[in-house]
């Protein structure tokens, strides 16, 4: 008896069929796919990285207005490109696909193929399967969260990874086998929709799911259970952060230029920026945040700007006055701008 992939390869036809037939009828519109171009494929995909379509797509459009193609983008200076994705977070995808346009304008031509686009900044198996398959028809399989699943369901996989990594190598070659003679844009995007409007992560929709023929785990009745991982080991962090006015203006931290993740975002700065003890302050929030492994509780404490924290302030580089009316134009994280926002009202 053949393995549940080899069975799946060897209906790929009939597999294709239903799939592509269900994508041509169900697909959302998404600004993107109407009338496409590399550029709208590759910022889509940059800012779809992590992130839900629907918090997406209001950036989409405001990008597009003001960057609407590569050479806008690479000549336009980092803090507006910065402003542009403020709130949308993973700050360095930002910065990589402003690189990613500069390096882009300086060729003859665009890169075709997947291997020369994982040369470009920003750009991993993933992205470049995307991208390449979307716009040069390439038959490369995109596998990402979404896919994976489908996959270890469509196999019934019952084997343990450890990271999404792992299980993206493992079921890379059954997509690519199951991408052979199709229109590869198309097909990628087609499991991508299975995965973001049917095969949900928690109760998937079987019942009118267009593969549920193929499907393994529909069969056994397991497919909320699929594909597995060993457990995260989750991180527990505290911050304690300071919330100082002076009369009509903030203290902010702006990130170094060279910091991996906040480089030019600004955010409230830490106790320990300015040697300040937390019991010297009035605890006013408590918020709790997520960030990969880590499991962060920030602790916001108001300070007066006394002389001594003044001296301490002009003396350290990357601490930063900003006036109240001003915040709109630096680039605040978007949890920062929420608490300030409702600190601000106190
Ligand atoms: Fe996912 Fe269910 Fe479809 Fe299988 S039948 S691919 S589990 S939605």
């Amino acid at each position: 008896m053949a393995n549940p992939s080899a069975q799946l390869i060897a209906r790929r036809a009939d597999f294709q069929a239903a799939l592509h037939g269900w994508y041509r009828t169900h697909q959302r519109q998404l600004p993107w796919r109407a009338s496409p171009s590399l550029y709208k494929t590759v910022v889509s995909e940059f800012m779809l990285q992590q992130t839900q379509v629907a918090t997406v797509l209001p950036y989409f459009d405001r990008w597009l207005r003001e960057l609407p193609d590569f050479a806008a983008l690479a000549a336009a200076p980092e803090t507006k490109v910065m402003k542009l994705w403020e709130g949308l977070g993973y700050y360095s995808r930002a910065r990589n696909l402003h690189k990613l346009a500069q390096a882009v304008v300086a060729m003859p031509a665009p890169p075709r193929t997947p291997a020369a686009w994982r040369e470009l900044p920003g750009i991993g198996p993933y992205t470049s399967a995307a991208i390449t398959s979307i716009a040069f028809g390439e038959p490369a399989a995109c596998v990402d969260g979404n896919v994976v699943r489908i996959l270890a369901r469509l196999t019934g996989e019952t084997k343990r990874f450890s990271t999404s990594v792992d299980a993206a190598k493992h079921f890379t070659p059954l997509a690519n086998a199951l991408i052979v003679d199709a229109p590869a844009g198309d097909h990628n995007q087609a499991m991508m929709e299975l995965g973001a409007t049917v095969c949900f992560r928690a109760k998937p929709l079987c019942l009118t799911c267009p593969v549920a023929t193929f499907c393994a785990a529909r069969r056994a009745g397991n497919a909320d259970e699929l594909p597995r991982f060993v457990p995260k080991q989750i991180e527990q962090r505290s911050v304690t952060r300071l919330f100082v006015v002076d009369r009509d203006r903030i203290l902010l931290r702006r990130g170094s230029a060279n910091a991996k993740r906040l480089a030019g975002i600004h955010e409230l700065p830490e106790a320990c920026d300015l040697g300040v003890k937390p019991a010297a302050a009035t605890l006013v929030a408590t918020k709790r945040r997520t960030i990969t492994r880590f499991s962060i509780t920030e602790s916001i404490h108001a300070i007066a700007p006394t002389s001594a924290l003044l001296k301490v302030i002009a003396k350290t580089e990357a601490l930063e006055w900003v006036p109240l009316e001003q915040l709109d134009h630096v680039t605040l994280s978007g949890p920062h701008r929420r608490w300030v926002a409702e600190l601000s009202k106190r």
